[in-house]
Order: C-alpha cells, then sequence, then structure tokens
C-alpha cells in the first residue's frame, strides 16, 4: 500500500483529501504545519507528499526544498491558491514534480497522484495505461481521462485509439481502418471513419480543428502523434 503524506494546515482540506484517498486504498498520513511535514516525510518515509504552499512555521517551498536535499526521488506535488499561479514556476524550480491549483477536483489530483507513481515505477503492471500529455487511456478498465476529466469514450473509440497506438507514427489508411475496426462484414463507407475521427478529436484534443495527436495525412488516412 503506497503511503501519502498530506501537509496543510486547513483542517477539512485534511479530512477531505484523506477520506478520498483512503477510499482509493493510500495509506495517508497527515501534517499541520511545515516543520512537521518535514520531519514525517524523513521518518514516515511516505511514498509521495501532497504540500500546501502557505504553511505555519516552514512554508511549502521550503519543506520541498529541504526534501528534495534530503531525498530527492520523493514525488512533491505541491497545492496553490489561485492568487498564488505566477508562483508556481517557483515552485517547479526548487523541484516539487507537480501542482495544483486550488480548488481542484479530487479526480484531477488521483490522475496527477497516478502519473507521478507511474513516472516512479514505469511498467509496474499498467502497461495498458497510456499517457499523452493530458490525456490518459486505460485501455484494460476502459476509461479515459483529459486534464483529469473522465472522458465518456465508445468502445469503438477505444479501439480507434488502440489500433492508432498500437501503430503510433506510422500512417494507417482510412480502408485499414475500416477493416480493423470495423470488420469487412458491415463495409460502410470510408467517411464514416473520418466522421468517427471527427468525434474523437472533440474529445481528446485540445484545439479538434488543429489536432495534435491525431493527424490527417491528405488523401490517405491518419497518424497517431
Ligand atoms: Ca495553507
Amino acid at each position: 500500500m503506497k503511503k501519502i503524506l498530506i501537509v496543510e494546515d486547513e483542517q477539512d482540506m485534511v479530512t477531505g483529501l484523506k477520506f478520498n484517498l483512503e477510499a482509493r486504498d493510500y495509506d495517508v498520513i497527515a501534517a499541520y504545519d511545515g516543520e512537521t511535514g518535514y520531519q514525517k516525510a524523513l521518518t514516515e518515509k511516505p511514498d509521495l507528499v501532497i504540500l500546501d504552499l502557505m504553511l505555519p512555521k516552514l512554508n511549502g517551498y521550503e519543506v520541498c526544498k529541504l526534501l528534495k536535499k534530503e531525498i530527492p526521488d520523493l514525488p512533491i506535488i505541491m497545492l496553490t491558491a489561485k492568487s498564488q499561479e505566477a508562483e508556481i514556476v517557483t515552485g517547479l524550480e526548487i523541484g516539487a514534480d507537480d501542482y495544483i491549483t486550488k480548488p481542484f477536483s479530487v479526480l484531477e489530483l488521483l490522475a496527477r497522484i497516478n502519473a507521478l507513481f507511474r513516472r516512479v515505477a514505469p511498467g509496474t503492471g499498467l502497461q495498458e495505461i497510456h499517457r499523452f500529455g493530458d490525456l490518459e487511456i486505460n485501455f484494460k478498465k476502459y476509461n479515459a481521462q483529459k486534464k483529469g476529466k473522465a472522458l465518456r469514450l465508445t468502445p469503438r473509440e477505444y479501439e480507434l485509439l488502440r489500433c492508432f497506438i498500437e501503430r503510433q507514427g506510422e500512417i494507417i489508411t482510412r480502408e485499414g481502418l475500416l477493416k480493423e475496426i470495423w470488420g469487412y462484414d458491415s463495409y460502410p463507407d470510408t467517411r464514416t471513419v473520418d466522421t468517427h475521427i471527427a468525434k474523437l478529436r472533440r474529445k481528446i484534443e485540445d484545439k479538434p480543428e488543429e489536432p495534435k495527436l491525431i493527424i490527417t495525412v491528405h488523401g490517405i488516412g491518419y497518424k497517431f502523434l
């Protein structure tokens, strides 16, 4: 079981996070000021730290700097308030692995936590999960997220994505996609492929009109990334 240390002086925030993280089988410990947080990180050896920026005694930056010196591999997610967004850059410069701005959704935080754990231990039974920027696709559980928000993809869209990801960087013809995804039996028009790709782009691309993931190869088909 992975252990997460929350260093945050807002009691309600700690209670909410603890509840949500424990529900996902994380072992959660908390500290309510920077100094205690730092000490607990050293003694309790958490696998990840969620660190608030504004804290009594030692602030989040100081704690982060100290921890990165002591335990360079310890993943740290900084919590920042909206008004402090300008300071985020500084937060990252001192070695935080990620940051999240309050108010945030629990799902978004969970996605960031998962991403960090994956970065720390790649290939640990998570091969079915693929990440492209802020897009995450889990082919085992058939769920997908973008920017930490769940995407509603149809089974056909998962198959399309799987097909693209398996042949990342290769050009796949419309006919090839039809054959692979729709099968020979129901041989629809190649425009069906275009319609489905357009729908999929609206879900996974930042700007569907300027796709960065599923690229059109004019007159031939498509290519992933
Ligand atoms: Ca605070």
